[in-house]
């Protein structure tokens, strides 16, 4: 039997998301920023970070990318679907649920910067340091995390899980 066991309650993320926000309003006053959203772990972490920033031009397109079979990396990232848009001159914030090895955002990055945006950051919620294969810039980041395989708030455990409102640990009961 696994039970889930809360590694970062609906308050903390909250409160975290709504400091995130504050600072991407801070540096983006008065710009039309495009946050690109990768789909599908970091909907719910878009979807709160967004009703956070007070810009009315932000604007939101999507990039659904092809995640883990289970919990390792297949080192293979593919685009399942692309944006609706292009970013040419754009101001974008890439949204990221968890950088882990970091080969998903990095290459993303390398993926985006030749459609020659006019600025380019990237928004994380979590960060693995202890798994990290290659350096990664993240300019937003919620939460340094421990090397534990994490599920809920939008992130998924074989396609489960997502819908929990906190972040969460399996253990073994
Ligand atoms: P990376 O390419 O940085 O190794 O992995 C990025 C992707 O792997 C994330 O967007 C996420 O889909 C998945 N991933 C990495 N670590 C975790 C984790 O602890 N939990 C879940 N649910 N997915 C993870």
């Amino acid at each position: 039997m696994e039970q889930i066991v809360t590694y970062l309650s609906a308050e903390q993320i909250a409160e975290r998301v709504k400091a995130l926000a504050a600072e991407i309003q801070r540096d983006y006053e008065g710009k039309r920023p495009v946050l690109v959203i990768v789909l599908k772990g970091s909907f719910v972490f878009a979807a709160d970070l967004i009703r956070a920033i007070d810009l009315p031009s932000l604007r939101v397109d999507f990039l659904a990318v092809r995640s883990y079979e289970g919990t390792e990396s297949s080192g293979v990232v593919q685009i399942v679907n692309d944006l609706s848009r292009p970013i040419e001159e754009e101001d974008v914030i890439l949204v990221e649920d968890i950088v882990d090895t970091g080969l998903t955002i990095n290459y993303l990055l390398d993926l985006l910067q030749t459609r020659k945006p006019k600025t380019l950051k990237v928004c994380a919620l979590l960060h693995k340091p202890a798994r990290s294969r290659v350096a990664v810039p993240i300019d937003y980041l919620g939460f340094t995390i421990e090397d534990r395989f994490v599920i809920g708030y939008g992130l998924d455990f074989g396609e489960k899980y997502r819908g929990l409102p906190f972040l969460g640990v399996l253990q073994r009961a």
